[in-house]
């Protein structure tokens, strides 16, 4: 058996089937094939200053205490974990604070979530316990997928019918809330922020259930180090064969059902031999349109292209603190840790890659407070997400640098800003709302994890289409075993 992708779906996969396999004594070989030279896909940190004392989360950096695989995971592997707050304690300001491009239109000053329910109910009035009541009560079904009798699931249009989701996934954040007596401010300026950071998307157009599972931020957290280290043990603890670097060219169904991939074992390097090899059964844990994978013999189901957003990640590290100005503040007021974005009130929202509207940017987080390495002086680790790329003079504003020439065009000087890293990232679909999702099997012995993305995005979702495709392929295993082992009634035939 193979996996084509070692990110959280592909290592979930791997680590659930050996469970399975370890309980029923169903021995599969496991070949994971992965085109980076790490495990854990969206799931990687970069290290400030190139300095491993100081790792950032790059792309998926949070998930809650609901996400039941990778807070078990996170147990089983003794991986210590931190919560938000903790993680950027020392620094000034304000928590958060939700910016419409204009003006801060909500500031929370201190709480153990990021929102604070008890410091909204005087501004919002009842809108926020209707929010998480329906989120609650929309957890509470999508927990049902993970237990009989609807998990394993061979349709993920039909586990989501089974588990009463179907009218959160058709309908739009804004819409379901309306018909919930959400609206008004409080879906504008803080349903709408979260699904901006979480998803770069306006509630008019993302669907009800994502922008529902963006409130859902009881108990966040991130690993210490990086939470790639939970798909990184996945993988070990399943003693595959791991092969890295390695990126999958092609595949072509044999007459006898089986799979030969050819793949490509010095991915990034200037070569193009390939190498086959034959397996009985393959799962696909990537989005097949940016597998960049050819199929030979066609698959009987083919999974649709569907818009990304894309995403602009920018580090950086700074001895500045953001300028007030920047937010037009007061010189004495500080700027909150997190400043998420809303649209203005009489802004039309954006759809697409127009979504992000006037602020210009989807979130600015002050991270952690550090040593510079080199000098020692303290510093903070910053992160933007943005839809275009944030350059040298954006910083300049952000950080409030003046320069002696002022005419001269405005850039941030390597003591100003004393490292940077970005990255544009594929990082999750545009979650219109949909009334089907793509195939699980996309044919015989071939299974397919990426269309939960279009469901929900996330790691433990991702984490969640892994485990289900290694039920549905020890099943498989276990009904071939039943067909091939010789009943009793099989000899009482052959006595007769
Ligand atoms: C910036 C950002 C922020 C995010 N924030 C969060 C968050 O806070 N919480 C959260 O839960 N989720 C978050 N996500 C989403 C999360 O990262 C994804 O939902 C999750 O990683 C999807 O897992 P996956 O295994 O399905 O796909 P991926 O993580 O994309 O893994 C697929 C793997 O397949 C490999 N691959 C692809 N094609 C081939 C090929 N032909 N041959 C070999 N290998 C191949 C890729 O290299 C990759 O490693 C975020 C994502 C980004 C980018």
């Amino acid at each position: 058996m193979t996996l084509l992708g070692g990110g959280p779906a592909g290592a979930s996969a791997a680590y659930h089937l050996a469970k399975y396999s370890a309980a029923s004594g169903a021995s599969f070989n496991i070949t994971i094939i992965e085109r980076e030279s790490r495990i854990g896909g969206r799931s990687t940190t970069v290290n400030a200053h190139d300095d491993p004392r100081f790792p950032v989360e790059l792309g998926a950096s949070i998930f809650v205490k609901v996400n039941r695989i990778l807070v078990d995971a996170t147990e089983d592997f003794n991986l210590s974990s931190f919560g938000i707050k903790s993680a950027n304690a020392q620094a000034p300001g304000p928590e958060l604070a939700v910016w419409d491009g204009e003006r801060f239109v909500f500031v929370q000053y201190s709480g153990s979530t990021w929102w604070n329910i008890a410091k909204m109910l005087w501004r919002y009035g009842l809108a926020p316990m209707r929010t998480i009541n329906l989120m609650k009560s929309i957890v509470a079904k999508f927990l049902k997928m993970y237990d009989e009798p609807v998990f394993p699931f061979e349709s993920l249009t039909q586990a989501a019918q089974d588990v009463g989701l179907l009218d959160v996934t058709t309908s739009t954040g804004e819409q379901y809330l309306k018909d919930h007596s959400v609206s008004g401010d409080f879906a504008h300026d803080i349903v709408q922020a979260s699904t901006r950071v979480n998803y770069g998307q306006n509630l008019k157009y993302i669907d009800a259930l994502t922008s529902n599972v963006c409130m859902a931020t009881e108990g966040a957290m991130s690993i210490e180090g990086g939470n790639w280290q939970i798909f990184d043990n996945m993988v070990s603890a399943s003693n595959s064969r791991k092969l890295l670097n390695t990126e999958v060219k092609n595949v072509e169904r044999q007459k006898d059902g089986s799979y030969v991939l050819g793949f490509d074992a010095a991915y990034g390097k200037a070569s193009d031999s390939l190498t086959h090899q034959s397996f009985d059964s393959v799962i696909m844990a990537a989005p097949y349109q940016f597998a960049n994978v050819t199929f030979k013999n066609a698959l009987q189901h083919i999974p649709d292209s569907i818009p990304y957003v894309k995403l602009h990640v920018t580090l950086f590290t700074s001895p500045h603190l953001p300028s007030p100005a920047f937010f037009n503040l007061p010189p004495d007021q500080s700027v909150a840790k997190t400043v998420l974005t809303t649209l203005p009130k009489d802004e039309e929202p954006g759809k697409g890659s127009k979504s992000c509207g006037s602020p210009g940017f989807f979130s600015i987080s002050r991270l952690d407070t550090i040593a510079n390495p080199t000098n020692g002086q303290t510093e903070y680790t910053y992160k933007i997400f943005s839809p275009k790329p944030i350059d040298h003079r954006f910083l300049s504003k952000l950080l409030g640098i003046k320069h002696d020439d002022e005419s001269a065009t405005v850039t941030a000087d390597e003591k100003d800003v004393t490292w940077v890293y970005r990255k544009v990232w594929h990082s999750y679909p545009y979650e219109y709302p949909r009334v089907t999702f793509e195939e699980i099997k996309l044919d015989d012995g071939f299974y397919y994890t990426s269309g939960m993305e279009s469901f929900i995005s996330t790691m433990e979702t991702s984490a969640l289409a892994g485990k289900n495709v290694a039920r549905l392929l020890h099943d498989q295993w276990k009904m071939s075993k039943v067909e091939f082992t010789p009943q009793p009634w099989d000899f009482t035939t052959r006595i007769g």
